[in-house]
């Protein structure tokens, strides 16, 4: 079910022909009524089979399961009628399909596989699935499986079993343990990874970045940048502190289900309490950048990627959208390649 949804509803775009029929066909019927008129010179001609569809798509946006759902219930039952006078479009009527299957999935999942779900369909957790084919964005089939198997809770192992790289807790077959275990350097090597992409891009965009630079704040000794601009926010000093971090722990995943987002709202939280009064301190805007284990990304950080995107714009000449389009999608794939490590890492 969750396949079929749109990729901004946390799915794969994989549309089923029979969720979706109905709502192709009145569309394209009701849209092209002017000109059936003209050609038929009948107003009140109707094409076969405009009821039958009008009933399935009525059951399948407004069904019993779907008014117990609160979300799908978005309104009441089509009628021939109301369609003549107002032609909807086919993503006006799509759109409703999907929230209704969104709503349902929703319903009848976990506590567990709602915070997947709904970091699943945070802004940016599909970039990787967007990304422009270039040489550097190819993604093994093996990388790119378990991926989607991770977006879409599918097992990634055919029992949970000891952690190989822990040795302390269950690696469970959906692969969360995996996304969070601190041993091997695993987690370390995802978020150098994704630093020294952002270092990258800081570099190309001509913001003269520095990694994790000492002395920052001279008298604590701390290094709260994992990437240090000399200027970047309004025409600040900035230190953009990158922090990965996952929706399904037991200590998130009960307020993740229902907050979208918050897993990453925390861990900005949590860098901003750590950080943000030192570097104020010493003049420095202190940025926390967090993206959550399935692609979606906190509000301090896609405002840091806006920004830098339209410096690479202004550094490229070209334009602001596609390079920061750019940008997320090289950190999505960065991130899902190295997610995909750790799952197989911990194999049974
Ligand atoms: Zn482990």
């Amino acid at each position: 079910m969750q396949a079929s949804l749109p990729l901004c509803l946390g799915g794969m775009g994989v549309r089923s022909v029979f969720d979706v029929a109905a709502a192709a066909f009145l569309s394209s019927s009701f849209s092209t009524r002017e000109l059936q008129t003209r050609i038929l010179r009948s107003a009140t001609f109707l094409p076969p089979g405009i009821q039958s569809a009008l009933a399935d798509f009525n059951a399948r946006v407004s069904g019993p399961e779907g008014a117990a759902a609160g979300e799908g219930s978005v309104h009441g039952a089509l009628t021939a009628d109301a369609l003549a006078q107002d032609p909807p479009s086919h993503h006006d009527l799509v759109g409703m399909v999907d929230r209704q299957t969104w709503a349902l999935l929703r319903q009848r999942s976990s506590q567990l596989d709602n915070a997947r779900l709904l970091s699943a369909a945070m802004i940016g957790a599909a970039d990787w699935l967007e990304a422009v084919p270039l040489p550097w964005h190819s993604v093994s089939s093996r990388d790119f499986s378990t991926a989607v198997r991770l977006r879409l809770g599918l097992p990634q192992h055919a029992t949970s079993h000891i952690c190989p790289s822990c040795r302390k807790e269950f690696c469970d077959i959906l692969g969360h343990h995996a996304l969070s275990c601190s041993s091997d350097g695993d987690r370390i090597h995802r978020h150098n990874a994704i630093r020294d992409d952002v270092r990258d891009s800081c570099r190309r965009a001509q913001l003269n970045p520095r990694r994790e630079p000492r002395h920052l704040l001279e008298e604590s000794g701390e290094k709260p940048a994992d990437v240090w601009l000399p200027t970047f926010d309004m025409g600040r000093e900035a230190a953009l502190d990158v922090v990965c971090t996952s929706p399904c722990t037991d200590s998130v995943y009960r307020q993740a289900a229902s907050q979208q987002g918050f897993a990453a709202a925390q861990a900005e939280a949590a860098k901003r309490h750590k950080s943000l009064e030192k570097c104020e301190q010493a003049g420095i805007s202190f940025l926390p950048v967090a993206v959550e284990v399935f692609g979606g990304w906190g509000e301090t950080a896609l405002a840091v990627i806006r920004r830098i995107g339209s410096l690479l714009a202004e550094a490229s000449g070209r334009s602001r959208s596609a390079e920061t389009r750019y940008l997320r999608q090289r950190l999505s794939l960065r991130l899902q390649r190295c997610n995909a490590a750790m799952v197989q890492a911990r194999g049974a």
